[in-house]
């Protein structure tokens, strides 16, 4: 969905008859005839398609033909385009006769373009030619109608662009000349150099080409063939298979050619060229937006030497709509007329020629997350689209703009210009978030503690430094990924945060950073941008979200936001069709609140461990930990019983019927223990006991690679205490609800099981201690207890694990690492060697590895499902918060995916793309 938008509603089924005559290739646009409309992008590419389309709607466009994107693959496997030659020849022969011009013509010659255009934009990654056919002869007939300076300009640019692309000679040379010649001159620009150095560069580049032992050719049916053929070839250069494999654009796509008549934009002060949004790209509002240049080329608005002007009359008297009032109307009836027909907002390129629009090129508009959804949602209003067609016309992703505060982009940009920019790290947390430095968590504590704003800046994150990372608004880290415990931590509390910033070096003894020859101490000003991955040196103004403000902190009412509005007509429109249910890893009544705020459906992972790491709660768990015997720790975790009680009870509050899953400790017990000899000490003292004897603990716990440790399950089975006073602490909990009138519906799931004797044993262990508290309260409550599926083994032996199990919830970081035998916490340091060398095409920890880990998935959700009908399929890995992943979960018929609170919205939306394109069902569970 993401690479290829609905085809326009003038795909009428007369042309389809009309078109698909199976040999032809070729498809000629002008004056009204459009050999192409209706066959869409995937035959005649995005910018082929537009044009058939335009031409269709008696829109301006000047004559051309397409060349389809099957020839492409033909073409790279047999190297020759002799197939295509009659039609070529034919659908030119057209553009002649209705330009009234010839190929080749000493006196009235037709000079064309020669564009690619795939079926997804590739912006600037393919080969253009323009002023194609200005042959020597033909110099002197474009010279005598349209004058010699014109005429010049043109060969030379032609020159230069045919030899860089079809010839293969280094741009750079010529490019020697033109600033040389700039420079004997002393002008800036190419529009002031004179005829006479045109003439002077015309002769340096044919050197230039001789120089290289080529031949330019100066027959006009030899250079379209020559660029027809070099325009193919650049579908696999290497600027576009990386762009492809960026953007998932299948190889085997291939680009169509569009051959056009030329028409210019540089004839006099009544021509120009420019661009134009149907709607405003940024806001989405319905206004005619756009700019344009007078007597220009497209290239020179790309070049940004000139300031464009607007379109719309912003009374500064230099407006299209006050400059050329009749070409600014054409532009607003074109505008209606391919609103309506791809009913969507529309990118287009125009170009005047002595007061006559063209139109060049339209195409579906790139636009901001804020813009899709109005637009999408106006759209509907407007009656051009229906609701199910809203909800994909906007990208899961691109609703995390909308819930993220920001820096005023103008402001962003300054600092960069003035040199600021830090560093550029992997966007993991988004938003815009300005604050003090603080190198540890501890100082990050402290100086919030003081009303500073926070950014936490660490080499990388670990569970001790919660307390910090929750008092910073904002977390830079210079390594890790993006399923680092920092991104995990910070996405799941909504926080802005960039991890992997290598370039800056931490010197935390001295309290200082410093990357590009910038530094930066304790307490300066840091800048971070969440979305883009930047790190700016100082301070940045941002402005809070409008989405958050209505919906969590109440500070504007929803009347009062049209953009709230919209955000929920859409999300309501998802629900309607989307299948998997959503539910919200939340381990606090905090995240629970904000996950029922973003219509969360339940609770699918509940990180007991989190609410360890509170003020009054490690010293609890470190007695336990360091006790020598279950005596002392059945002690220590007394302490901690009316605690995570508490914890549970105010979950249970924020959920009321809603379905809990709760995850017995996972995390290997070091974890909690300071590994630093200054804090051991000071915790060895609060504790009361010898640093040796705490120090001695550490070392007996120590793991050499603690993923893959004593943690999960293997604590549960070696502890039994632990998982004991939790389950209490659950069930407890949950008869406190139920005397406030609640219906709570606790889900136990016990993590890092790898065999059936793991979880039956462990199973036994919450139905007594259910039963117990049950015989104590008085209170029935009903309760599942399940198993997270994040060991392979697990996965295989799914049907006997399922036996007596409430639900499957699939631990895809986990299941990520195990399978492949890397570890979450350092793959980061060889990932992007892989993915760069086409090993992998993604990071697996962020988007499901689907032949791989998904066939785990798969087998596991069939052979559990087998054994226990009925049984109830999850996953709350952070692959449930991504749109790609969710797609898979949906096809392999998981019941719901369960994702960080601040991703619930893109997780809705997922959702219903995924039960759109395919034939899946329209009603929603949850
Ligand atoms: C997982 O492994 O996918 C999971 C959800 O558990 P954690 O990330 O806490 O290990
Ligand atoms: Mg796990």
């Amino acid at each position: 969905m993401s690479v290829d938008q609905p085809e326009p509603a003038n795909v009428r089924p007369r042309d389809r008859a009309r078109v698909t005559e199976p040999e032809k290739h070729v498809f000629y646009f002008g004056d009204g005839e459009s050999e192409g409309a209706g066959l869409g992008k995937e035959r005649l590419g995005g910018k082929g398609s537009g044009l058939a389309e335009m031409t269709a709607l008696g829109i301006p466009v000047p004559p051309g033909f397409t060349i389809d994107t099957t020839v492409c693959a033909e073409f790279s496997r047999t190297g020759s385009l002799d197939s295509v030659r009659p039609e070529v020849d034919e659908s030119l022969s057209k553009v002649e006769k209705s330009t009234g011009r010839k190929f080749g013509d000493p006196r009235n010659p037709l000079l064309v373009s020669v564009r690619s255009g795939a079926r997804s934009s590739m912006p600037g990654m393919m080969d253009t030619i323009l002023n194609l056919g200005l042959t020597r002869a033909a110099l002197e007939g474009l010279a005598a109608s349209a004058g010699e300076r014109f005429a010049l300009d043109c060969r030379r640019r032609f020159l230069q662009m045919y030899s860089d692309i079809v010839l293969e000679i280094p741009r750079a040379e010529f490019e020697e000349f033109l600033t040389r010649r700039r420079e004997e001159r002393g002008v800036k620009s190419d529009s002031e150099l004179s005829a006479e150095d045109l003439r002077w560069l015309v002769e340096r580049y044919e050197e230039v080409v001789r120089k290289h032992g080529a031949t330019f050719p100066d027959d006009p049916r030899e250079q379209l063939w020559g660029a027809i053929g070099a325009v193919f070839k650049s579908w696999d250069n290497p600027r576009a298979k990386t762009y492809r494999r960026l953007h998932h654009i299948p190889e085997e796509w291939g680009t169509a050619v569009n051959v056009q008549a030329m028409v210019f934009g540089n004839r006099g002060e009544r021509s120009a060229t420019g661009v134009a949004f149907t709607r405003n790209p940024a806001t989405g509002e319905r206004q005619f937006y756009g700019e344009y240049l007078p007597n220009a080329q497209g290239e020179d608005v790309v070049a940004g030497i000139r300031t464009p002007h607007p379109l719309r009359s912003d009374g500064s008297g230099t407006s299209l709509e006050e400059t050329m009032p009749d070409a600014y109307a054409e532009l607003l009836r074109v505008r209606d007329l391919v609103e309506k027909s791809f009913r969507d907002m529309q990118d287009l390129e125009f170009t005047i020629e002595e007061g006559r629009v063209y139109l060049l090129q339209t195409r579906n508009g790139k636009r901001t997350g804020f813009a899709a959804v109005r637009i999408a949602t106006d759209m509907v209003a407007e009656g051009l689209i229906r609701e199910e067609e809203a909800v994909t016309r906007v990208e899961p992703e691109q609703l995390v703009q909308l819930l993220a505060p920001v820096f005023p982009l103008a402001d962003k940009e300054a600092a960069i210009k003035a040199g600021r920019l830090l560093a550029k790290g992997l966007p993991a947390g988004p938003g815009a978030a300005c604050g003090r430095i603080a190198f540890t968590a501890r100082r990050a504590v402290e100086m919030a503690a003081k009303g500073d704003p926070v950014v936490l800046v660490r080499v990388e994150t670990s569970p001790e430094d919660i307390a910090g990372m929750n008092a910073a608004v904002g977390i830079l880290t210079t390594r890790g990924g993006i399923t680092s415990h920092a991104s995990v931590v910070a996405r799941g509390m909504g926080k802005t945060c960039v991890v992997g910033a290598g370039e800056i070096t931490v010197d935390e003894e001295r309290r200082e950073l410093s990357a590009r020859g910038l530094s930066a101490k304790e307490g300066d000003f840091l800048s971070v941008d969440g979305t883009a991955g930047e790190v700016v040196l100082g301070q940045l103004p941002t402005q809070p979200s409008e989405i958050l403000r209505v919906l969590i902190d109440r500070s504007l009412s929803p009347n009062e936001s049209p953009l709230f509005a919209a955000f929920n007509h859409l999300l309501e429109w998802a629900d309607r069709v989307r299948r998997l249910g959503v539910r919200a890893n939340a381990d606090t009544p905090n995240d629970a609140r904000v996950s029922v705020l973003f219509g969360a459906e339940g609770i699918g992972l509940c990180r007991t461990e989190h609410m360890f790491f509170g003020e009054n709660r490690i010293s609890a768990v470190r007695q336990m930990i360091v006790a020598d015997n279950v005596t002392d720790r059945r002690a220590a975790l007394a302490k901690l019983l009316p605690i995570q009680r508490e914890d549970f009870i105010g979950i249970f509050r924020e959920m009321g019927e809603r379905p809990v899953t709760i995850r017995l400790l996972d995390p290997p017990l070091h974890e909690f223990l300071p590994h630093e000899d200054d804090a051991v000490r000071r915790t060895a003292q609060d504790l009361g006991i010898p640093a040796e004897k705490l120090r001695e603990r550490v070392r007996a716990l120590a793991e050499s690679n603690p993923m893959l440790g004593h943690r999960g399950c293997r604590l549960g089975i070696t502890y039994p205490e632990i998982y004991e006073m939790q389950v209490r602490a659950i069930f407890e909990a949950a008869a406190a609800a139920r005397r406030e009138g609640l219906r709570p519906r606790p889900e136990v799931m016990i993590p890092l099981v790898g065999t059936k004797g793991e979880f039956e044993i462990l199973k036994v262990l919450v139905d007594e201690t259910a039963r117990r508290v049950s015989q104590e309260t008085g209170d029935e409550i009903s309760y599942h207890v399940g198993t997270m599926i994040e060991i392979p083994r697990a996965a295989l032996r799914a049907a006997e694990i399922a036996e007596n199990c409430d639900f499957f919830s699939f631990g895809t970081n986990d299941l990520t690492q195990m399978t492949y035998g890397y570890s979450r916490d350092d793959a980061a340091s060889f990932l992007p060697a892989y993915i760069e060398a086409g090993i992998l095409p993604d990071d697996p920890f962020a988007t499901i590895d689907q032949p791989g880990v998904g066939e785990l998935v798969a087998i596991a959700t069939k052979r559990g499902r087998e054994a226990k009908p009925g049984l109830k399929v999850g996953v709350c890995g952070e692959h449930g918060g991504d749109p790609r992943s969710i797609g898979f979960f949906h096809e392999v018929g998981l019941d719901y995916v369960s994702c960080s609170p601040f991703r619930v919205a893109v997780a809705r939306l997922a959702a219903a793309h995924a039960a759109l394109s395919g034939a899946a069902g329209l009603s929603s569970t949850a």
